[in-house]
Order: structure tokens, then sequence, then C-alpha cells
């Protein structure tokens, strides 16, 4: 059975010539890049040629970037480093219902250590207004993070316009632009923001590795504390190889990005004609108009999004329900409570996110045996299984 992969939001494979360049950092450029002997100085260059490719996939200079251990760690230590550099100026943060658990639930901590974190509503489609970021801030506001792409709806927030407003109250500006890196064009200095969180797992790149854009003057503190590795900022020796798997994953996503964008919308956009070609009673959550390439979240009336899952995965089919990071919980998506999707159809949601790997035939395929399943899921349920429904 062919596996079809339709969850590339949760993760993507290494693409080849990702993993070619990886490899002699484990055997033959073993050095550490700060010894200062050869084979230590050869990894140096390896480093600080991933840092040039990564920076320029967002328009930033190469001193800017800082490399971390995932995109959970940028998030962690912009809203910790930043509460701790400024603490004696304020200690109020805003953020929204709808971002991702390594944000939330950071805010979250923090409000246990006195910290005080506004949570801003998103409309029916997932935006978060600028005037009502306006409204919440305060004389104590220190940090603004609102994500740039959604991770489970793909809505794409006014970034440009949201940093504007923290900019003109004097307040630090960070994105979480985990899910929208390699999706959509991302220039810091068009945008404004002072930090912007990364993961290379998301972009055909290795897990375990992300970075922090720190603009060159915003005030945040370290986080990890120990040697003098990223400038004095982030300590612990380097994750080499996937540091250099980034900078490839980042150089060929730039490369890539115009073409990587309309051959995932395209695919995209089938999928979501022929579902409703196919099947009665589905909703889109999110914006058509704005909207992360690769990302389809539908709702399919009075069935259960796990159903619909367990049985496409039985025919070799990947998909997730809400998030993969909540699945596994049942309580539901803070994302779809906060745009107001009723239980009824928040349950049946099922999240499709196709990549530069998924081929025509893989929709046709895929829409032929989801047809099918929730055909019979309908058949099966008390509600829609009666005669006459
Ligand atoms: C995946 C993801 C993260 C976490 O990145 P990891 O590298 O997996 O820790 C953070 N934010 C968003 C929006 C994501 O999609």
């Amino acid at each position: 059975m062919k596996q079809i992969y339709l969850d590339y939001s949760a993760t993507t494979p290494v693409k080849e010539d990702v993993v070619k360049e990886m490899i002699p950092y484990y055997t033959e450029v073993y050095g550490n890049p700060s010894s200062l002997y050869s084979v230590g100085l050869e990894a140096k260059q390896g480093l600080e040629l991933a840092r040039e490719r990564v920076a320029k996939l967002i328009n930033a200079q190469p001193a800017e970037i800082r490399f971390t251990s995932c995109g959970t760690e940028a998030d962690n230590w912009v809203l910790e480093g930043v509460a701790d550099a400024l603490k004696n100026k304020g200690n109020h943060i805003i953020t929204s219902k709808i971002e991702h658990h390594a944000i939330l639930h950071t805010c979250e901590h923090l409000e246990k250590n006195g910290f005080e974190v506004t949570y801003l509503d998103v409309d029916s489609e997932g935006f978060v207004s600028p005037e009502a970021l306006e409204a919440a801030i305060k004389d104590t506001t220190i940090l603004v993070s609102i994500m740039m792409v959604n991770n489970e709806i793909g809505t794409i927030q006014p970034i440009k316009e949201l940093a504007a407003v923290a900019k003109a109250h004097g307040v630090l500006f960070h994105t979480d632009a985990v899910q929208a890196l390699g999706n959509v064009p991302i220039d810091v200095k068009d945008l404004g923001v002072d930090f912007i969180s990364m993961s290379a797992h998301k972009i055909y790149g290795p897990k375990g590795v992300g970075a922090l854009y720190i603009r060159k003057g915003a005030r945040i503190n370290n986080y990890m504390h120990g040697g003098g590795q990223e400038a004095r900022k982030r300590a612990g020796t380097e994750n080499m190889a996937g540091i250099v798997g980034f900078g490839k994953a980042a150089e060929l996503s730039m490369n890539n990005l115009d073409a990587h964008i309309e051959h995932c919308s395209t695919l995209r956009n089938k999928l979501w004609e022929k579902i409703q070609a196919e099947i009665p009673h589905v909703q889109v959550n999110g914006s058509m108009d704005k909207r992360h390439p690769g990302n389809l979240n539908v709702s399919f009336d009075y069935i259960e999004g796990e159903a619909i899952l367990l049985l496409l995965d039985a025919h070799g089919i990947c998909v997730s329900t809400g998030s993969a990071c909540s699945s596994g919980s049942l309580a539901p998506s803070q994302v779809l409570e906060a745009l107001g999707v009723p239980v009824t159809k928040m349950n049946g949601t099922i999240r499709f996110t196709v990549g530069d790997f998924t081929t025509d035939e893989d929709i046709d395929n895929v829409v032929e045996v989801l047809s099918k399943v929730v055909a019979r899921l309908r058949e099966m349920s008390p509600v829609t299984g009666k005669e006459g429904w």
C-alpha cells in the first residue's frame, strides 16, 4: 500500500540534498566549532554558512540569527528572555488565543511568576485585529507575540500592521513564524518585527534545530547559560549537522519559494474543490484568501475526526485532527474554539497539509477514500444514520 502523507504542517521529510550536506558533519568535520585547530575551524565555517543561508531567507543579517534546539525553544527564549530583561519596565505581555502551545504554555508559566498576559480574541476566520491590539497595550506592556501563520487553520496574520502598532507604543514585537517559513515570503526589514521563531523540520530540514531572529539592538536576556556559543547569547555546543541541514533547507526553500507556493496551493485548491463536489455537509475553517498555501482545515458534520483519521490511516493516508501537538489529548482545539466553530463541527475536523512531494494523483486517491470513509461513518451515526435523513 502506497503511503500518502498529507501532514506537512506536523513535519516534513528531510530532502536528500539536505541529508547529503549533513553527513560529513558527523564523520569528517566532527570538530567543535569553538576549537582553534583546523577541523574546528572547518566546522565553524559550516556553522557560519548556515547562519548566512537562514538569514537570507528572512532578509536579516547573519549576526541576527541565533540557533536553538527547536522552534519551541525559540518561543520559550523570546518570552522568558524579554520578560527577564524588561521586568523593571513592566510585567504585561500580549498574545492571541490561537497561538501554538509553545507560546501559550510559556505565557501560563510567566503568569504564575507574576506576569500579566492578555490573550487577544480572533474573528471567525482567525484574524487578530490591529485595533484590538492597540486597545490592549498599556504602560506596563513589554512584548507582543502574534504568530505569522496558524498551524491548524493556516490563517496569515497582518504582521506588518500589528508590528507597527507595537512599535508606535515602543513595545517589542515577536512573531512565531514556524509555519510561515518557506510558505510565505518573509522580510524582517519590511515587517518591522524584533524577533522571529523558526524551525528546520517544517521546511524539509532535520528535527531538533531551530532559530531565533533577534533584531540588532532588541533587548533580550540569555536563555541557556554556559559557554560562549552564539555570541554568548545561547550556550551549548552547536548541533552542527542539524544546523548545516537547516541552512541547506533554507537555501533550497529560498530558491524554490514561488514554485513551492504554486504547487501546494494548486493541489490544496483541488482537494477542497473535490471534497465539496463529492461530500455533503462540509465546512472549511479559516480564510481562503490569506492562507498557508498547503493548508486545508475541514469540518465534516456529525462525525468524529479521530474516526476519520483512523480509517484513513488504514488506507495509508496520514492527516491530523486539530494540531499534532494536541492530538492524544481530549481537550478541544483552542484555535477552533476561538473561531467560534460549534462543538458538533469541531469534533469532525481534519487538517490536511500538502507539500513538495504531494502529487495530483494523491489528491484523487485521498478524496476517493475519504468520501467512502465519511459516508460509512455517517451511516453508523445515530443522527445521520436514520431513514430519510
Ligand atoms: C511546529 C511548531 C512549533 C514548534 O517547533 P518545534 O521545532 O517542533 O519545537 C512552534 N510553533 C508553531 C506554529 C509550529 O507549527
